[in-house]
C-alpha cells in the first residue's frame, strides 16, 4: 500500500515538473516572440511604416485576448503581431484592407478604420448611389475608402447602374459617361457601361490594371469570388497578378472596349447645361453627361516637365529590377523610393543618382547607411546639387546648381521620383467635397 502511494507521488511529481517545464518553455517562447514583435514595431516607427495612411485594423486592447487569430488570418506579412498577450499593429502602412483580421478575431476586438486620432485621411463625400456632391460625378473603388479588388469591381458596376437609374437625358455628341482610371473599379465600370449600352470612354494615366499592375510579380493576389460584367463569376481565390491582368485584357478585347492608356485626365470642368468637359494631359477635350472617378488613392507621379521626359526610356516606378542588366541608368530624387531603386539596380548596371539638394534628409536609417556605403565604395555615382534639364536618346543633361555648369551623362534609362500629386487636389478642382476622417470606422467588411 505504502509503496503504491510513493509510486503515485513520484508519478504526480514527475508530471508536475514536466507541466512546469512546458509552461516555462511556453512563457519563454511568448516572451521571445513579444520581444521580436516589439523590435519590428520599433523599426516600423523609425521607418515611418507604423502610422496608417489608409484603411487599417484598430485593436481594442480591453477586449483583445491575444489569441493571434488575426495574425494567422492576415494574408499579408507583419501587419499584426502580439506583444505581452495583446495584438498590436506593426507595418500598418502596408495593410491593404483584406479585413481578414476583423473576421478572424474570436472576441470582436478589431475594427477597420480610416485615419487615426492624430492623422486624418482625406475622404470624398459620396452618397449611397456613389454620387458626390457634384451631381453627375460618381466615385467607385478605393478612392471612396474601401479597398480590395473585389469591392472595387463591385462598386464599379454598381456606380454605372446608379448612373443609369439617375435617368440623365442623353444628349447629342455627348458621351453618357467618362471613366477615369482603369484599375479594378474602372475596368468593371467600363464593362458595365458596355453591357448596358452606354457610350463611354475610359482614360488611364498609366497601364491597365491600376494598383494590381504594380504588384510585385511573385505576390499572391487574394480575392474573393466576384462578378465581372460581361464575364460572370470570377473564382480566382489565390491567384497571380498576371492571371488577373490576362483575364481583364481578354474580356476587354473580346468586347472591343475603348480604354485609353497613358492618358491622364487633367481637369474636369462642370458646364452650365449639366454636362462636363474633360481635358486630358495631351490637351484633348471630351464632353460627357456623367463622370465616374475610379482613380484609387495612390495619386499621380509628379513630372519634371523637361524635354524628352515623354519618351519610353523614362519611368516613375521600378517594376522587375531583376530583368534590367548592363544599362546606364539615371535615378532622379533623394527620397527613399529613389534610393531603394538605385540600390536595387546597382549590382547589374551603371547607376547615377541625381539629387537637387546638397545632402539627403529624412531617409529610413537603413537606406541612409546603404547609400553612404555606396558613395564610399563608388558603386553608385551620387551627384548632389544637380537638376535634370533634358533627356536624349543616349544621354541626359544635368545642371549643377552650385556652379551653374552643365554636364552630359551617357544614359539608357531614367527613373524619376519627384513625389506625387494626391488625388485630393484633382477632386477639389472638380468641385468634389472632401473631409478629413480621424479614426473613421468602415461599416462594410468583406
Ligand atoms: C502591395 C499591395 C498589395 C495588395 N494586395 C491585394 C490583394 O491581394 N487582394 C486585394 O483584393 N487587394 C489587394 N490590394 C488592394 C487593391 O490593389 C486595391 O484596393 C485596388 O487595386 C483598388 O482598385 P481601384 O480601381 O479603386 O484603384 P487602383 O487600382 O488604384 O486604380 C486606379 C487607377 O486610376 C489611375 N488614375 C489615377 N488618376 C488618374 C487620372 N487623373 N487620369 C487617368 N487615370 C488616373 C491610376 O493610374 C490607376 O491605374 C493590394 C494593394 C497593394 C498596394
Amino acid at each position: 500500500m505504502g509503496e503504491v502511494l510513493i509510486e503515485q507521488i513520484v508519478i504526480y511529481g514527475i508530471l508536475f515538473v514536466l507541466c512546469a517545464i512546458m509552461i516555462l518553455f511556453y512563457l519563454r517562447s511568448k516572451k521571445v516572440s513579444s520581444k521580436v514583435v516589439e523590435k519590428k514595431v520599433a523599426v516600423a516607427k523609425e521607418e515611418g511604416l507604423f502610422e496608417p495612411v489608409s484603411l487599417h485594423p484598430y485593436i481594442d486592447l480591453n477586449t483583445c485576448i491575444g489569441s493571434a487569430a488575426c495574425i494567422a488570418d492576415c494574408p499579408e506579412k507583419d501587419i499584426l503581431g502580439v506583444v505581452d498577450g495583446k495584438a498590436t499593429v506593426i507595418n500598418t502602412t502596408h495593410c491593404v484592407g483584406h479585413g481578414a483580421c476583423f473576421h478572424g478575431c474570436p472576441v470582436e476586438a478589431i475594427s477597420l478604420r480610416i485615419g487615426t486620432e492624430k492623422r486624418g485621411v482625406d475622404l470624398p463625400h459620396i452618397n449611397q448611389n456613389f454620387e458626390t456632391n457634384m451631381k453627375g460625378i460618381y466615385i467607385a473603388g478605393e478612392l471612396g475608402g474601401m479597398g480590395l479588388i473585389k469591392n472595387s469591381v463591385e462598386q464599379g458596376q454598381q456606380a454605372i447602374e446608379n448612373i443609369i437609374k439617375s435617368k440623365k437625358k442623353p444628349k447629342e455628341n455627348v458621351l453618357d459617361v467618362i471613366i477615369v482610371g482603369a484599375g479594378p473599379a474602372g475596368i468593371s465600370a467600363s464593362l458595365a457601361a458596355k453591357k448596358y449600352g452606354l457610350s463611354s470612354v475610359t482614360f488611364e494615366q498609366d497601364s491597365l490594371g491600376g494598383t494590381v499592375f504594380t504588384f510585385p510579380r511573385a505576390k499572391i493576389v487574394m480575392t474573393a469570388p466576384m462578378d465581372l460584367p460581361l464575364y460572370g463569376k470570377v473564382k480566382l481565390h489565390n491567384t497571380s497578378k498576371d492571371e488577373l491582368l490576362n483575364l481583364w485584357k481578354k474580356v476587354i478585347s473580346e468586347h472591343n472596349l475603348e480604354i485609353k492608356e497613358n492618358t491622364k485626365v487633367e481637369n474636369i470642368f462642370p458646364k452650365e447645361d449639366g454636362t462636363f468637359k474633360i481635358v486630358t494631359k495631351l490637351g484633348d477635350e471630351y464632353i460627357c453627361n456623367n463622370v465616374l472617378l475610379s482613380i484609387g488613392r495612390r495619386g499621380s507621379p509628379r513630372k519634371l516637365n523637361v524635354p524628352g521626359e515623354d519618351t519610353a526610356k523614362v519611368a516613375y516606378r521600378l517594376l522587375e529590377p531583376e530583368r534590367i542588366h548592363d544599362k546606364k541608368i539615371a535615378v532622379v530624387g533623394g527620397g527613399d523610393s529613389a534610393i531603394e531603386t538605385a540600390l536595387l539596380l546597382k549590382d547589374n548596371n551603371d547607376v547615377t543618382l541625381s539629387y537637387r539638394k546638397d545632402q539627403f534628409s529624412r531617409l529610413k536609417p537603413k537606406n541612409k547607411k546603404k547609400i553612404a556605403d555606396c558613395i564610399v565604395n563608388k558603386t553608385i555615382n551620387v551627384i548632389f546639387n544637380t537638376n535634370l534639364t533634358s533627356i536624349d536618346k543616349t544621354s541626359i543633361t544635368v545642371k549643377y546648381s552650385d556652379t551653374d555648369t552643365e554636364s552630359q551623362i551617357d544614359n539608357d534609362l531614367v527613373y524619376i521620383f519627384a513625389g506625387g500629386e494626391l488625388p485630393t487636389a484633382f477632386l477639389q478642382k472638380a468641385g468634389v467635397e472632401i473631409s478629413k476622417r480621424f479614426g473613421y470606422i468602415m461599416k462594410k467588411h468583406n
